[in-house]
């Protein structure tokens, strides 16, 4: 088998509300880009790539003339061929080669008719828990619906999707408001979700001395752990004497960070995502040295449509050492690309897909529908929140939004 064409795809997929991060916003959509590598047996595998508001289908289709004729089984050498470590200073294609493993595993799973948890050594889980992922959004402005700014609405919302989908662990994404208001809302959690796990992740927002204070007045709470709660192996360092478990997905993201982190612990739980590590076997890899270590993994979520869930369905299978539950935005689309509906939960927790390959196929009219809704929408810049237009992001962050202003009427930049 081998590699005759790469064809990718930018489609925008609404979300239920615009979603807000230290960092900006997902602007009530994802902007994703479609792989779709085509091999000259007719098969063709499926990837997905995105999380920033970009589409990056110029960057995909610019690797054909590396991979046309390339062997789909050949990871390795794949690899090496579009993102050798050294040339990658120059070029750093990590999550597009990302993208292209999933296809490239996919072509290779129905290749052989098996799925690509089999191809990974073997499935040891049939379903994948995972958590309720809270986050504080806008209202749609369409519809005026979806507003999470109080603490009355954000446990309304994780009673909600805890009957919806059977949830037992919470994820609060902050760094949006002043830290104390933030821990309200956190408390506030708790006590509506009666003694559910639960997790803080403001995405690196606050300083050494805000993390710690904020850390020290939740140590009372069932936290599962506290996630990237300032920048830096260095910061995340000097808040291990806080009792509580710290976990990352923004600085150990590759092995010389894991390595580092291993000869001087700062985070103790790796959260593996398929894009960032660059593929799924990475994420394979990389779990077996932190289980070598006694490091915690989970699967993190960087923004996903359906064939990127099936590739953290697929990872969270095979890993015998995963023993939280994953995250995944999924809960916050409208709708998806694939075939034959969304996937759904049940308790909490997701089927890995049967069929051969990823297990999921697209559905044309929908590519269609929200390839259009992307050239009609364009990109949007996720480093930026659309109700404050002088804002930008910053580490230490010294100017959070106000949960006591109303939203904007339009919501623009
Ligand atoms: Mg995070």
């Amino acid at each position: 088998m081998k590699i005759r064409d790469i064809r990718a795809t930018t489609v925008a997929v609404p979300l239920e509300a615009p979603l807000l991060h230290s960092n900006g916003a997902h602007w009530g959509r994802f902007v994703r880009t479609i792989v779709e590598v085509e091999a000259d047996n007719g098969l063709i595998g499926l990837g997905e790539l995105g999380g920033g508001g970009q589409s990056a289908e110029a960057a995909i289709v610019a690797l054909k003339k590396y991979l046309v004729g390339h062997d789909p089984l050949m990871l390795e050498a794949l690899r090496l061929s579009i993102a050798n470590p050294t040339a990658s200073l120059y070029n750093n294609r990590t999550q597009l080669l990302a993208a292209i493993e999933f296809a490239c595993l996919d072509l290779v799973g129905q290749d052989l008719g098996v799925p690509v948890s089999e191809l990974l050594g073997g499935r040891l889980r049939d379903q994948v828990p995972f958590a309720s992922y809270l986050f504080f959004r806008y209202a749609d402005p369409a519809t005026g619906r979806g507003e999470i700014r109080t603490a009355e609405q954000l446990t309304d919302q994780a009673r909600e999707l805890k009957d919806q989908h059977g949830f037992t662990v919470h994820k609060l994404k902050g760094g949006v408001f002043d830290p104390v208001y933030e821990l309200e809302c956190y408390r506030a959690l708790a006590e509506a979700t009666g003694g559910d796990l639960l997790r803080y992740d403001p995405n690196a927002a606050l300083s050494v001395s805000e993390a710690r204070r904020f850390g020290e007045a939740i140590r009372d709470l069932p936290n599962d752990y506290y996630e990237d709660p300032t920048w830096g192996l260095g910061g995340l360092r000097q808040l291990r004497g806080l009792g509580l478990e710290i976990a990352t997905n923004t600085v150990v993201i590759n092995f010389e960070q894991l390595a580092a982190n291993v000869l001087d612990r700062a985070a103790d739980v790796v959260l593996l995502d398929t894009t960032f590590w660059g593929g799924i076997r990475a994420c394979v890899k990389a779990a077996t040295v932190c289980d070598t270590f006694q490091l915690g993994v989970s699967v993190h979520s960087s923004g996903e449509l359906g064939i990127q869930l099936a590739t953290m369905l697929h990872l969270g299978a095979v890993l015998p050492n995963l023993d939280r539950p994953a995250d995944a935005h999924y809960h916050h689309l409208v709708d998806d690309v694939i075939a034959d509906g969304m996937f759904r939960y049940v308790d909490g927790a997701i089927n890995v897909p049967d069929g051969p390959g990823l297990g999921v196929r697209l559905d044309p009219d929908k590519v269609a529908q929200y390839a259009e809704l992307y050239r009609e929408l364009g990109d949007y810049p996720y480093d930026r929140d659309p109700g404050r237009p002088d804002w930008y992001p910053a580490s230490r962050q010294p100017r959070w939004a106000d949960p006591t202003s109303p939203q904007p009427e339009s919501l623009r930049w």
